[in-house]
C-alpha cells in the first residue's frame, strides 16, 4: 500500500537539456550558503554499519585540507609507465546499457572491442544528470552544489580548482576539444593549454542540431598528432556529442524510426569516429604509455519514467553510465562496486604520479585498475537547483537508492535489485529509516554554495523560459 502514492514532486517530466518546463511542483529553493559540516561527505562505506554512520572502512576520500597537510606522492603501480599520458574520451548521453553489457544491438563495435581490453567499472555513476553539472563536478572532483557556479541551467564556473590546472602546474600539456558552443563560456577551459571547439558548430539552447563526430575526430588528430607530444606528457580530453538529441540519421545506419532507434544510430555513428581516433592513437609513438578513459556525462531517458532526454531527475537511466579504463600493464576485469565520475580527478592525478588534492572528494581508481581488491563504497549523485530545475540528490548504498527532492523533504528508497526500473519506492520501514539516516549524515557535510548569478527569485523558476516569453 505504501508504494502507491507518489507525490507530484516525483511526477514525470518531459525533460530536455534546456528549455522544457521545470518540475511542476516544488517551491523555489535557495541553497543554503556554505553549510559547514564534518570533513568528509564523500567518505562513505559500503560495509554494513549503523544507519547514518559513515564507516571508516572504504572511505572514498577526505575533504578539507587540514593545516600543514603535506601530500605524499603515490607509489607508481607496477606496469604504469612513469611517463604516462591520459586521454579522456567522454560521450554525451551515453547510457550504461551498451553492447558490452548485453544490449542486443551491435551499435558500438569499436567500444565493445575496447571494453574487452579494459578495466570496466560496471556500476559507475555520473556526478549529476546533465552536462553542465556533471562535468563541473568531474573537473573539480567535487559535488556541483559545492562549486562556484552561476546557477543558470547552462552553468558558468568561476575560480574552482579543476584538476587540469594541477596538471598544467606540473608541466603536463593539457588539451581539450569540445563539440558544443556551451563549452566556450562554461569555464571548463580553466587549466587547459589548448582548448578548442569543433569548427562550424552552432548554438541552439534547446537541442543539438550539429553532426560533429567527423570534425571532432579530425581536430583530435591534429592536436594529438603534434610532434611535440612525442617528447612530453599530456592530458587530452574530447567530449563527443552526437548521441545528444536531436537524434540525427546517418547514411548506412537505420535501426528504426523511434527515438531509441535513432539514438542507437547516433551511438553507432559516434563509435565509428571514436574507433578512427583509437586507430590514430594506436599508431603514435606514445601509445604504449598512454591511458585511455571512456565514460559519459550522463545517460538518457526514453520514457522509462515518462520523461525524455536528460537532466531534471536522477533516475538510473540518467546517471548510470559506462566507465572503462585501458591502462598499460593493467589486466582487463570488471569492478562491480559503485564508483562515480567524481573519482576521475584523483584517478587522473595519480596516473600522472601526482598526489590528490585535498578538496577532491572522490577516490583514485588506479589501484583497482592495477588489480587491487575493490571495496564497497556509497555514491552520491548531486543535481543542484538551477534556474530551470529543483534539486535532486541520490544516495546509492549497496542495492538501495534513496532519491531526495528539493529540500530533502520528499525522499524515496528503491531496491535496485528487486526494482531496477525504480517503479516501487518505499517511504516507511527500517530500510527507509536507515537509508534516510545515512543520507542525512552525508548531506549535512555537503558545503553547499549559493549560485552567484541566479538568486532566490530565479532559481527553479524556469527563469530563462519566462524571460524568453517576455521578449
Ligand atoms: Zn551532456
Amino acid at each position: 500500500m505504501r508504494r502507491l502514492a507518489l507525490p507530484a514532486i516525483f511526477a514525470t517530466l518531459a525533460a530536455s537539456c534546456s528549455k522544457d518546463p521545470p518540475p511542476p511542483v516544488g517551491s523555489p529553493v535557495t541553497p543554503s550558503s556554505a553549510a559547514a559540516g564534518p570533513a568528509a561527505h564523500a567518505a562513505t562505506s559500503g560495509s554494513p554499519s549503523p544507519a547514518g554512520a559513515r564507516g571508516s572502512a572504504g572511505a572514498t576520500g577526505v575533504v578539507g585540507a587540514a593545516a600543514g597537510w603535506v601530500p605524499a606522492r603515490p607509489p607508481t603501480p607496477p606496469g604504469l609507465p612513469k611517463d604516462s599520458n591520459v586521454i579522456l574520451l567522454s560521450i554525451d548521453s551515453l547510457r550504461a546499457d551498451m553492447p558490452w553489457n548485453g544490449y542486443p544491438r551491435p551499435i558500438a563495435p569499436r567500444l565493445t572491442d575496447l571494453e574487452k581490453r579494459a578495466v570496466t567499472f560496471t556500476h559507475a555513476y555520473s556526478v549529476s544528470s546533465y552536462t553542465s553539472m556533471s562535468l563541473g563536478g568531474l573537473l573539480a572532483g567535487r559535488l556541483p552544489s559545492e562549486l562556484i557556479r552561476s546557477g543558470w541551467f547552462f552553468g558558468t564556473y568561476k575560480n574552482d580548482l579543476f584538476f587540469p590546472k594541477l596538471l598544467q602546474q606540473n608541466a603536463i600539456r593539457t588539451m581539450g576539444v569540445m563539440a558544443h558552443m556551451y563549452f566556450k563560456t562554461a569555464g571548463f577551459d580553466y587549466g587547459f593549454d589548448d582548448w578548442r571547439l569543433v569548427p562550424g558548430i552552432t548554438f541552439d539552447p534547446n537541442t543539438d542540431r550539429d553532426i560533429t563526430s567527423p570534425a571532432h575526430e579530425k581536430v583530435s588528430e591534429e592536436m594529438l598528432g603534434d610532434p611535440a607530444n612525442d617528447s612530453r606528457r599530456f592530458f587530452f580530453w574530447a567530449h563527443f556529442l552526437d548521441p545528444h538529441d536531436l537524434y540525427q540519421r546517418h547514411d548506412g545506419i537505420d535501426w528504426g524510426p523511434n527515438p531509441r532507434d535513432r539514438y542507437d544510430g547516433e551511438v553507432q555513428f559516434t563509435d565509428q569516429y571514436v574507433g578512427k581516433l583509437l586507430d590514430f592513437i594506436a599508431a603514435r609513438s606514445w601509445a604504449a604509455r598512454t591511458v585511455i578513459i571512456v565514460t559519459a556525462d550522463h545517460g538518457e531517458e526514453f520514457g522509462e519514467h515518462g520523461m525524455t532526454r536528460h537532466g531534471f531527475e536522477v533516475w538510473e537511466t540518467l546517471v548510470h553510465v559506462p566507465l572503462m579504463i585501458i591502462a598499460p600493464g593493467a589486466k582487463p576485469r570488471h569492478v562491480e562496486p559503485m564508483r562515480s565520475g567524481i573519482d576521475l580527478a584523483p584517478t587522473i592525478l595519480e596516473l600522472f604520479g601526482l598526489s590528490s588534492e585535498p578538496s577532491f572528494e572522490g577516490k583514485s581508481l588506479v589501484g583497482e585498475v592495477y588489480g587491487a581488491p575493490d571495496e564497497e563504497r556509497d555514491v552520491i549523485v548531486d543535481l543542484p537547483t538551477t534556474s530551470d530545475s529543483g534539486r535532486r540528490r541520490a544516495l546509492l548504498h549497496q542495492n538501495e537508492k534513496l532519491i531526495c527532492a528539493d529540500n530533502d523533504n520528499a525522499c524515496r528508497v528503491y531496491d535496485l535489485t528487486a526494482d531496477p526500473g525504480e517503479k516501487a519506492p518505499y517511504i516507511h520501514g527500517s530500510a527507509y529509516v536507515d537509508m534516510k539516516a545515512r543520507y542525512d549524515a552525508v548531506a549535512e557535510t555537503i558545503k553547499e554554495v549559493a549560485p552567484y548569478a541566479c538568486g532566490a527569485d530565479c532559481l527553479n523558476t524556469a527563469y530563462r523560459t519566462k524571460k524568453d516569453e517576455a521578449q
